[in-house]
């Protein structure tokens, strides 16, 4: 990890795609080394599907390495707590709003942790931020680019010259995809709700309109604002929400706070698919985070959503999450290889050989190629396909390598880059964890029985020698008037 204050190696400088241009720039932050970061976060209304994880895990990645590049990174997401969809689905299930809120961050902060997501600074929900959109909007409505009617509030599209800039969709074609949700309220089909007066059994609160709730678009406006202010640098989310959830908030933002650019760099993620067709609720061809992260390991789980550069479309099926957890085997083999020969080199076990700097030129020349392509927007694929040259040195050059430094190099750069990526090949997973104590207790209690064979048939030596061998691995064995029992260090 380079600190902020590391001048010897500064990278060379991120090139981004920018939606907003449809062309690679130069990532230039607009405050020095701060970076500040709004991602779009879930609707909290249901089980994400392994398609929105893909979306958290990409942006993570991102942010990930904008911090190996030495920028400090204040990354804020957002829960979607009060929708219509929230709405309806409370409705169904009979409890209110709030409750179905509470059960889906919860499962949201449990897929978060499993996939190895950096908390983010702050995860606001829209609930705690109506006051701030209720400011926004009446913004809005003071300047002339909002209109009231019966109690709602509307965007005035037709005063916003600069909307479509980012969709880049014809004024027709965005028309016709408005019209999918019609509002005889509206003076133009593409204006959009601001906020929405208060229905029956509906969740509303007080505004200067009376009743009511907030559009959907609001609120990202409101908080992005909120805790980034604005203009701020990154601004993510699916390329579902180009149109119009992010046209939307960049006319919102813009007309309220009187600033041409709200946000500097729009990052979308392509998405995940299945049989080539994106995964989607709605078209029920789904499979939840929650049942593939509980039949694949977490951390294979997370290799395959990296395994496309992030814009790309990436295709979900069984074989190609089995290759993912035998590229992790792969990766963790090579990090016992690396272990193994260190542990013998220290115990002088080995005879210096000549594949020192062999291995220690494969080290910098993957670390600088890893760098190269996650530089090139966040190329996961080509830091990955590195990292993967790097195992291959290890197999072929670790065997016959003398020095500890340069085992202890390829070793540190084999965890660190895929650190990056996030994935920690040192940590288990719980359900790993919790395997190898099972076998380890069933191992131990084998060999106490073995130790308790010895010491009736007084073959002492024996004896000895079992509760010393575990004493040199860290366990720690006493005899008690019921029998033996161990403590691992
Ligand atoms: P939602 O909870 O529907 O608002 O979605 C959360 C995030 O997942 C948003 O950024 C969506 O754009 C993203 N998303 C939804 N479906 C997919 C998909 N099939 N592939 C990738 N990202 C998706
Ligand atoms: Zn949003």
């Amino acid at each position: 990890m380079y600190s902020l204050e590391d001048t010897h190696r500064v990278p060379d400088l991120i090139h981004v795609f920018n939606t907003l241009s449809r062309s690679k720039e130069e990532f230039m932050p607009l405050d020095g080394k701060n970076v500040r970061v709004y991602v779009c976060g879930p609707t909290v209304y249901d089980y994400p599907h392994i398609g929105n994880a893909r979306s958290f895990v990409v942006f993570d990645t991102i942010r990930r390495y904008l911090e190996y590049s030495g920028y400090r990174v204040h990354f804020i997401t957002n829960f979607t707590d009060v929708d219509d969809k929230m709405i309806a689905r409370a409705h169904d299930e009979g409890i209110a709003v709030a409750e179905l809120a509470a059960k889906f961050i919860a499962e949201y902060q449990r897929i978060a942790k499993e996939l190895n997501l950096k908390p983010a600074n702050a995860n606001p929900r829209a609930t705690e931020h109506i006051d701030d959109m209720v400011d926004m909007i009446k913004r809005i409505v003071d300047n002339g680019t909002g209109y009231v009617v019966d109690g709602n509030v509307y965007f005035d599209v037709s005063a916003f010259a600069a909307y479509g800039s980012l969709s880049k969709m014809p004024v027709d074609q965005m028309t016709a995809e408005a019209r999918i949700e019609p509002d005889e309220n509206k003076q133009d089909p593409r204006d959009f709700a601001l906020w929405k007066a208060e229905k029956p059994g509906e969740p509303s609160w007080d505004s200067p309109w009376g009743k009511g709730r907030p559009g959907w678009h609001a609120e990202c406006s409101a908080m992005s604002r909120h805790y980034l202010g604005v203009p701020f640098d990154i601004h993510g989310g699916g390329q579902d929400l180009i149109f119009p959830h992010h046209e939307n908030e960049i006319a919102q933002t813009a007309s309220a706070y009187s600033i041409k650019t709200p946000v500097k760099y729009w990052l979308h993620n392509g998405f995940l698919t299945i049989n080539k067709e994106k995964m989607s609720k709605s078209l029920g061809n789904f499979f939840t985070a929650r049942e593939v992260l509980d039949h694949y390991n977490h951390q294979a789980v997370r290799l395959f959503l990296i395994s496309a550069q992030y814009r790309q479309p990436l295709d979900y099926s069984p074989e190609v999450l089995n290759q993912a957890t035998q590229s992790l085997e792969r990766l963790r083999n090579a990090l016992d290889v690396l272990e193994g020969r260190l542990s013998l080199i220290e115990k002088g076990g080995t005879k210096p050989a000549q594949a020192d700097s062999k291995l220690a030129e494969a080290v910098k020349k993957i670390r600088d190629g890893f760098e190269r392509e996650m530089n090139d927007d966040f190329n996961t694929p080509g830091a990955l396909a590195e990292v993967f040259a790097l195992v291959k040195s290890v197999n072929t050059y670790a065997s016959k390598v003398g020095k500890a430094s340069a085992i202890r190099e390829a070793r540190s750069a084999l965890l660190e880059l895929m650190s990056v990526l996030g994935i920690d090949l040192e940590t288990k997973t719980t359900r790993e964890a919790s395997a190898s104590d099972e076998l380890l207790g069933q191992v131990v209690d084998l060999l106490l029985q073995i130790r308790e064979e010895a010491r009736k048939s007084k073959n002492y030596a024996l004896s000895d020698r079992i509760r010393n061998g575990l004493a040199e691995v860290g366990i720690t064995v006493s005899d008690t008037k019921d029998g033996p029992t161990w403590k691992a260090e």
